[in-house]
């Protein structure tokens, strides 16, 4: 054979959604698809009839895929799923109490309650509870997941959520999870008991340079706000990060606008988070910076965010849009079938915008140009959902559509239909 000999074949889906814009057409459909897959790898797509006449078939494991519907795998590019311990009982005495209330009980909350729960775990701890939610992530569809530390908050914690995550990427290679996409996030609030100026001296001189010598991480994060930190040091975290050969993101006009998205448009960041309080004229800076802006509509449901972010708006200014789920402590959920819900409903994407965002764009956000489409050399990453039309994974609220997920060409979840 002149071609790799396939070794797995996706057969005769109701539609395949490549997620190739093709025209007016932004997620590529192909009525009546087949995909064909040689290894890791996809190798066609197309109809059946047409693949058997390119390809010898008959090594291929096949999956019928007639009544259901053939998409990439969800690329979910921002989440804090390594953490200790739980915040449910925060989270449920805030349905009828406020956040002050809370506190006044005595319950820790927020990002310093995890980080005393995420230093107190061991490394064994961390990487068993965040394995089983990422398994749950794949179930639903999810095939690579970004994860961040920041609830270390010390040398010592950060570098062990980072440890978690290299061994979850090494899992990933040999059981049914998710690639992992390590981010350093030092500095996500300040640890009690040390000087601001004095922790951020520690991440620029002790940790960054810890990070990459131990290849920990391909990203660095800051999460600037008011409370947290300010312009001055997120500039000078995120130059050291690009100095020591780390990408760059940002969690950008959550709560207040202080800058965060203008310097992420100056420095061409891989991506800026949130974006809840953002100019149009930001917008169209991030666009013409090639900066990729991440949507999180269920955190800002789970926390009842009062100025929800203006998705329609920066789909205007000509921003590529990311979708994902921000799974944490302070807003859990594991699919990102419910995040184009939300995104759909809440913000105004439509079901193919929705997609794209959860795929195409995802894999954008984390510079990575070998997924989040199907097309010939991409890995094989590939979902199939028990559905007979594409929209209905908008329509029905809180419904796993997941048949079955092909990590890297291999079938690693199937679910009785
Ligand atoms: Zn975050």
């Amino acid at each position: 054979m002149q071609y790799p000999t396939p070794t797995l074949l996706l057969k005769n889906a109701v539609e395949v959604l490549t997620c190739l814009p093709a025209g007016d057409d932004l997620i590529g459909r192909v009525p009546g698809g087949s995909v064909a897959v040689a290894g890791e790898r996809i190798l066609a797509v197309g109809p059946y009839h047409d693949l058997a006449a390119r390809y010898d078939l008959s090594q291929a494991r096949v999956l019928d895929c007639s009544g259901k519907i053939v998409a990439p795998g969800f690329v979910d590019s921002h989440t804090h799923v390594v953490f200790g311990g739980s915040r449910v009982r925060e989270y449920a005495l805030k349905m009828t109490r406020t956040p002050a209330e809370v506190r006044a009980l005595g319950i820790p909350t927020g990002i310093l309650a995890s980080m005393e729960m995420t230093r107190a775990a061991s490394e064994e701890q961390l990487f068993e509870s965040a394995a089983d939610r990422l398994r749950r992530m794949l179930q639903h569809g999810t095939t690579t997941v970004e994860s961040k530390s920041g609830y270390g908050l010390s040398l010592e914690h950060e570098l062990k959520m980072l440890r978690v995550n290299q061994r979850l990427k090494e899992a990933s290679a040999r059981h049914p999870l998710p690639d992992v996409v390590s981010t350093f996030l030092g500095a996500h609030a300040f640890p009690p008991g040390v000087p601001p100026k004095r922790y951020v001296d520690e991440i620029i001189h002790d940790m960054i340079p810890a990070v990459v010598s131990q290849n920990l991480a391909g990203f660095c994060d800051v999460y600037i706000d008011e409370g947290y930190f300010d312009l001055d040091q997120t500039r000078r975290i995120l130059l050291a990060a690009r100095q020591a050969g780390l990408k760059l993101k940002i969690h950008a006009d959550q709560y207040a606008a202080l800058g965060g998205s203008e310097l992420a448009a100056e420095l061409g960041m891989v991506s800026a988070d949130h974006l809840n309080y953002t100019a149009p004229e930001t917008m169209r800076r991030l666009a013409a910076a090639g900066v990729t802006g991440v949507l999180m509509p269920l955190i800002d449901f789970a926390v009842q965010h009062p100025h929800p972010f203006d998705a329609r708006a920066m789909l205007a200014s000509g921003m590529t849009l990311a979708l994902a789920t921000d799974i944490c402590p302070g807003g859990w959920t594991e699919s990102m079938q419910l995040v184009m819900q939300f995104a759909c409903r809440q913000h105004r994407l439509s079901p193919e915008e929705a997609l794209y965002a959860a795929t195409v764009g995802g894999a954008k956000a984390l510079a990575l140009n070998d997924r989040g489409a199907l097309a010939p050399g991409l890995l094989a990453d590939i979902q199939v959902w028990d559905l007979l039309t594409f929209e209905d994974v908008i329509y029905r609220l809180g419904h796993n559509a997941v048949a079955k997920v092909v990590r890297r060409g291999r079938v690693v979840e199937e679910r009785e239909s």
